[in-house]
């Protein structure tokens, strides 16, 4: 890897960050003068710890790693667009990123004028750490994968994976949004072997929260102060923060949803697998499930007209002719395998 400041972009390097009343003074005191608060207690008249030391302190015990590790985040999508902030240098560079994968590195891509280059999986919805190096080139900043992938529902290959870290002189971001459905697999353990690899997760799947935006990322410390310096001051609201600290404290019922929810994706693969229209159901270690079928984009207007909604992938390369649907409770699951039963007959 090259060295970070190298990396960098040359106006991101020289930045002065913003210094709010809280960074000056951190700690408790009697009386607060400094921020141009309301002094009356509505709950929320003070400002939030910009750093969010509690929960950090509380994620690092969980995840095994350093409070200095980790960035929060307004949702995943706010780490995202920061490492384009960040280390590329609008219309000049570009980021690696497998296809079909999340939308939203692209989004974020064109937000910041970033060229994506993107590298086709193999029909197995796998990658090749050969094809994915030699994709980049001496512009290339980032490279965007994410096991498991949405929308394939796979892990990708651990192998395949440290072979792209450990040939790649800029960072590999690893998105692992739904690794919390596929146990045993996540790369956070490697984090310290790794300088360049930045690992991202969300409160939005396996936790329940997507309506608190919060996501992480972890790195070594160089790379997140990097963030921390770039983004919002305040990012993640007082709210947010005392929400997620309460539901750290029952991650077993995060553990049980998940063991229902993975449960559940092995009962729905089988019962989707029995109809005639369904001509394939991608094996999944997250919680949805990639289905061709035939008539794909009739099943999916024909199940929105009875009111169950699921992801028309159709137009995404590798997925032409497939749906991808969310395991739900046993109860929606069941209404949706009930509502398959009765569609009709293609004319
Ligand atoms: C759902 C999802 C996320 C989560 O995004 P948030 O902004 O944290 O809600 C991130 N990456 C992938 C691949 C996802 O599917």
């Amino acid at each position: 890897m090259k060295r970070i400041n190298k990396l960098l972009r040359p106006n991101i390097l020289a930045l002065k960050p913003y210094s709010s009343a809280r960074d000056e003074f951190s700690g408790s005191a009697s009386v607060y003068l400094d921020a141009n608060e309301n002094p009356y207690d509505t709950g929320y008249n003070r400002y939030p710890d910009p750093y969010q030391m509690d929960v950090k302190k509380r994620i690092a015990e969980i995840k095994g790693t350093q409070p200095g590790q980790i960035f929060l985040g307004n949702g995943s999508d706010e780490p995202i667009d920061l490492l384009f902030r960040a280390f590329c240098n609008p219309g000049v560079d570009n980021v690696v990123a497998i296809e079909p994968s999340y939308g939203m590195y692209k989004v974020a891509a064109g937000i910041n004028d970033i060229q994506v280059k993107s590298v086709l999986l193999n029909e197995y919805y796998q990658i090749e750490a050969k094809k994915i190096l030699e994709a980049t080139d001496e512009k290339t900043k980032l490279i965007f994968l994410c096991s498991p992938n949405n929308p394939t529902g796979n892990n990708l290959n651990k192998d395949e994976m440290i072979r792209i870290i450990t040939g790649f002189s800029g960072l590999v971001v690893l998105d692992e949004a739904y690794i919390d459905f596929a146990p045993g697999t996540s790369m956070l353990p490697d984090l310290e072997k790794y300088p360049n690899l930045v690992v991202l997760q969300t409160f939005s799947k396996a936790w329940g929260l997507a309506g608190i935006r919060l996501g992480m990322a972890f790195a070594q410390p160089g790379i997140i102060s990097v963030l921390s310096k770039i983004k919002y001051p305040y990012n993640i609201n007082a709210l947010t923060q005392q929400h997620v600290l309460k539901m750290l404290e029952t991650k077993e019922q995060k553990d049980l949803w998940v063991k229902t929810i993975i449960d559940e994706r092995k009962k729905l693969a089988k019962e989707l697998e029995q109809f005639n229209f369904v001509e394939k159901v991608y094996p999944s270690d997250a919680n949805f499930l990639l289905v061709k079928m035939k008539k794909a984009r009739e099943i999916f207007e024909y199940l929105m007209d009875q009111g169950v909604i699921v992801r028309d992938r159709t137009k995404v390369a590798l997925c032409e002719s497939s749906l991808r649907i969310t395991v739900g409770s046993p109860e929606e699951n069941r209404e949706l395998v009930e509502k398959l039963k009765n569609t009709p007959p293609a004319p």
